[in-house]
């Protein structure tokens, strides 16, 4: 798929691109277009973003309530699309998580602070992945982390309960983007293969 982050200029301190960036992006490619809200007023995008072809929108837990973010989810939903939970590096799991669970598709664990590409991957978030792949475990949801994931630690992560890694630098910083791609993906199939020998 391909991971669009999206950023306000003040949730995260840069402005990156908006719904037309995505509709530029849905005529040219039919793979699902993933898309990171950071940013503050998530609610007033929404729509424009699904009518744009996002096929999963993910908003910040950090700028909704339980309510807020169910009310959401049910919109996304009501378009058969998906809908996600974001968190900062520094945000844990929010207290009605659980409560919420059922209107999760994706949990998004950002593993560096919003804003700005080619940042180190910080291992701090790794519990939170661990918590929440055993939440997982009785009512299913992707568990997507983002930021800093390269070919040191993505076997790591995975390991840790990640199903889906997002990769910028580490894939479009190489000069052979096809093989670094493809070689991450290796490294992270190794990591589920030894997730389920374990189990
Ligand atoms: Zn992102």
């Amino acid at each position: 798929m391909v991971h669009v982050d999206v950023a306000d200029g003040h949730f995260a301190p840069n402005i990156s691109m908006g719904p037309d960036t995505v509709r530029s992006i849905r005529a040219i490619t039919r793979l699902p277009l993933d898309t990171h809200l950071m940013i503050s007023e998530p609610e007033k995008f929404i729509d424009p973003f699904l009518k744009a072809g996002s096929d999963i929108v993910t908003i910040h837990g950090e700028v909704v309530s339980s309510d807020q973010f169910s009310k959401m989810s049910k919109l996304i939903r009501s378009k058969d699309k998906r809908a996600g939970l974001a968190l900062k590096p520094l945000t844990p799991l929010p207290a009605w998580f659980e409560e919420q669970v059922r209107n999760i598709d994706l949990l998004l664990v950002l593993s560096v602070n919003p804003g700005f590409p080619g940042q180190k991957f910080m291992p701090e978030v790794l519990p939170k992945v661990q918590a929440a792949a055993r939440v997982s475990r009785s009512s299913p949801f992707d568990i997507e982390v983002d930021g800093g994931v390269d070919h040191d630690n993505a076997q790591r992560i995975v390991q840790a309960g990640a199903t889906i890694l997002v990769a910028g630098a580490s894939i479009f910083r190489k000069e052979d983007v096809k093989s670094a791609l493809r070689s991450l993906r290796d490294i992270a199939n190794r990591g589920v293969q030894e997730v389920h020998t374990k189990c």
